[in-house]
């Protein structure tokens, strides 16, 4: 595999902090258990399927928690007005406001949504729960195809990937084989699980953070929203990597530019915090509209208090309800009620 600073895409090779301590990512940690539980469990059971659910289960936990300061809206809400006001002097601008123009022209655009699930032609659910990547073929399904398929079939029989009718590996060695030649075979999704393996030292995988942000680089050069998700938070939390703030914006800005609705909604959370609201509520309008729950509940909040104007809060709820009905069946909701009281 190619030298790990070889795949860094961030400005600087990163510097990583050796011995890693056993903290990072604590909360996913839960979530690992919670995995590794089902895993088991699913491995003892013929008629379900071996593979584990795509790692960006492991992720969202991370996504902050907006803090709205109201008494700060209606000072910035006049910066807003001076600001309109200016431009419409149609003052030449410079060269730097230019080409940042045009950079927030491409980071507030709509991102394209999810492509559709293989299978049952629905558009594939943001919450990377409810999808699972096929480490034979790497197709990635979601859950109500997979377990609608694992109930219909005889109990004596394997599962059987429902896209390429490949039978479920055996074991945790065989799934990690099948993952590596995923990985070779430039498969972006395949980087991100195996390099989300190795940070939770899951399925046999001894915990190795340096394997981790090599396949989470090699991912993200590849464009894999989720990689770009997962770097903002190494470069974030400083644990894995030395603390970076403008690589954890660099890869957040990716992400989202790529449709990770997590990514987004931390970028708002970021410009919230410092002090630039407008932008804030245009990326947690922009991941509203994608069907992300935390966000639109944030357009809410900016609507009650007054910073988001009625026109806008409507045509964010009906884009929001839009996408919730785009990526719901049936067979999802009884997968996600399986899921749920396998948990408990
Ligand atoms: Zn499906
Ligand atoms: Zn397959």
């Amino acid at each position: 595999m190619t030298h790990i600073f070889s795949l860094f895409i961030g400005p600087k090779s990163p510097k990583i902090k050796k011995p890693i301590t056993r903290t990072v990512f604590i909360s996913a940690f839960i979530h690992f258990c919670f995995c590794l539980l089902s895993f088991k469990s699913q491995q003892t059971n013929r008629n379900v399927p071996t593979q584990n659910h795509h790692p960006i289960q492991l992720i969202p936990s991370f996504t902050r928690t907006h803090k709205i300061n109201k008494q700060r809206v209606s000072s910035i809400t006049m910066t807003m007005v001076t600001r309109s006001a200016s431009r419409s002097l149609l003052l030449p601008r410079t060269a730097p406001e230019r080409v940042a123009e045009l950079f927030d022209e491409k980071l507030f655009k709509q991102p394209l949504p999810n492509e559709d699930c293989p299978i049952c032609y629905l558009r594939l659910p943001i919450e990377g729960v409810q999808n699972t990547h096929q480490s034979c073929c790497g197709k990635m399904l979601c859950d109500g195809c997979v377990r609608a398929h694992s109930v219909a079939a005889a109990d004596t029989e394997r599962y059987k990937c429902v896209f390429c009718r490949t039978e479920a590996p055996s074991s945790d060695e065989e799934h990690i084989e099948r993952m590596k030649k995923r990985v070779e075979a430039n498969d972006a999704q395949a980087m991100f699980n195996l390099g989300t393996y190795y940070i939770l030292g899951m399925n046999g995988l001894r915990q190795d953070h340096w394997m981790t942000l090599e396949l989470y680089h090699e991912s993200a050069k590849l464009g894999n929203k989720n990689a770009h998700f997962a770097l903002s938070l190494c470069y974030q939390t400083g644990r894995t990597v030395e603390k970076d703030t403008r690589k954890e914006t660099y890869h957040l800005q990716l992400g989202a530019m790529g449709g990770d609705v997590c990514a987004r909604y931390n970028l708002g959370c970021n410009e919230d915090n410092a002090g630039n609201m407008d932008r804030a509520f245009k990326h947690w309008m922009i991941s509203a509209n994608d069907g992300y729950d935390v966000s639109m509940k944030a357009v809410q909040e900016g609507y009650e208090i007054g910073f988001v104007t009625k026109d806008d809060y409507a045509k964010t709820i009906r884009a929001y309800y839009n996408s919730i009905a785009e990526m719901k069946s049936d067979d999802r909701d009884r997968a996600a009620a399986a899921c749920l009281s396998k948990a408990e």
